[in-house]
């Protein structure tokens, strides 16, 4: 099974039901009074958009993207924006759901939101790509902005998408307005960290993850599917704390070599040939195979639906730190949880994107701009904070840290709809 055919079973995983079936779960053992987990459930927004794009061929094509912004009761929405032909309504309304709790749990004064593009970005050429990007955020100009919902990169989004969408916001308002959307290049009011941002801040989480299970990064093999921004940077900085990567992945398939994969030749095997296969001295595997690869960390960095209830009890890793957003079904939690492994969920593992956005933005508003260094000891402190309070609640509750970082999460959220009156 490769990640493109997993992706066709979306039918058959809706991650919007799995947002709810989290949700659902983490109320019930917090004791949580039902009107909050109604008020919850759906988004307060959902905006969807045709976007008419001139092709290079002369004809015009329409494109269908959508904004979800789920709650706003700790702040403006935050949250990403996807381009990816298997986008679909619901998983953006549970990509949603995730930046509210992941915005809370990494104490962040912001809600959640997400937007998605229904489109095979590889297919367009830059122009079409950029009179798409200014299409879109044209389209939703009306309901996002620096106080309101502030859009970032997502799945095949990058920097110079949002140079475009901050662009085309200007131009809508009339003066320049950087802090509309974070991921931005550094020229213009981006962050330096932003880009390795996910990664970074997940190897902080895998440092305190080892300290409380005893495992020895040093001795530690790694398994990482996905080699985006966040999978490729993953292998670089596990491998700086010297852990072994022994398999990586992309969409075309996978790579696994025992005596460990070099991050400095993967990267360049894959900006030369456009992916991870066919390395040199390693073999060939499947997306499937990486998954039950013999390793004791594995870090899913690809789309959702990867660990489900058909390959849940054949992971061999026992610490499990999700890099992409909802990779874990809630079946396969319970799989997982009775057989020990420990799942750092992703409204934790990768909230290091979303925390350096963050900085970004206040250093927009500010027009004060930090160093590298500061971001990095900032993102540092954030990060161990959060992974300590999700372990704390779990230990509390006696649970997986998914339903820790839901019950503490929510906890916080509910607390502010309260004092606003919401509830
Ligand atoms: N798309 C990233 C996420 O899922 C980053 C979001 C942001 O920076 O607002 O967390």
């Amino acid at each position: 099974m490769s990640v493109q055919k997993a992706e066709t079973k979306k039918e058959v995983y809706n991650p919007y039901e799995t947002a709810i079936k989290q949700l659902e779960r983490a109320a019930k053992t917090m004791d949580l009074e039902q009107s909050a987990v109604e008020v919850l459930k759906y988004p307060r927004r959902v905006l969807t958009v045709a976007i008419p794009v001139k092709m290079d061929d002369g004809s015009v094509k329409v494109f269908t993207g959508f904004r979800s912004q789920h709650n706003d009761a700790l702040g403006p929405f935050k949250g990403g924006v996807r381009y990816h032909p298997n986008v679909t309504v619901d998983e953006v309304k549970a990509l949603s759901m995730w930046m509210t709790w992941k915005c809370a749990v990494a104490g962040l004064p912001y809600g959640g939101a997400k937007g998605g593009v229904i489109v095979d970005p590889h297919k367009l050429s830059v122009g079409e790509l950029e009179r798409l990007s200014r299409g879109y955020f044209q389209a939703i100009s009306t309901i996002v902005g620096p106080y309101q919902d502030i859009p970032a990169p997502d799945v095949y989004t990058n920097a110079q998408v949002m140079a475009w969408f901050m662009d085309e916001y200007s131009r809508v308002k009339g003066f320049n307005n950087f802090g509309v959307v974070t991921g931005k290049p550094i020229v213009v009011g981006g962050s330096l960290g932003r880009d390795t941002a996910t990664a970074r801040g997940l190897s902080f989480v895998v440092e305190e993850a080892a300290k409380k299970l005893g495992l020895k990064l040093k001795e530690s093999t790694v398994a990482v599917q996905g080699y985006g921004n966040a999978g490729m940077y993953v292998h670089r900085f596990l491998e700086e704390l010297g852990a072994k990567v022994v398999a990586v992945s992309d969409s075309k398939g996978g790579i696994f070599s025992p005596s460990g994969l070099k991050y400095s030749e993967v990267a360049k095997h894959k900006s030369e040939t456009g992916s991870v296969v066919d390395f040199k001295g390693a073999k060939n595997i499947t997306n499937e195979e990486l998954l039950e690869a013999e390793v004791d960390i594995l870090v899913p960095a690809a789309l959702e639906n990867q660990i489900t209830d058909r390959n849940a009890s054949k992971i061999r890793a026992s610490l499990v730190v999700e890099a992409a957003n909802g990779p874990t079904t809630p079946e396969a939690d319970d799989i997982l949880w009775k057989e020990g492994v420990t799942v750092v969920p992703d409204v934790l593992a990768n909230s290091g994107g979303v925390t350096v956005s963050y900085f970004e933005w206040v250093q927009n508003l500010q027009n004060y701009y930090w160093s590298a260094e500061q971001v990095d000891s900032a993102l540092k402190q954030k990060m161990v904070a959060a992974f300590g309070e999700v372990w704390n609640t779990s230990k509390k509750y006696s649970v997986d840290m998914r339903q820790g970082a839901y019950i503490y999460a929510i906890g916080k959220v509910v607390e502010a709809m309260r004092q606003r009156g919401w509830i």
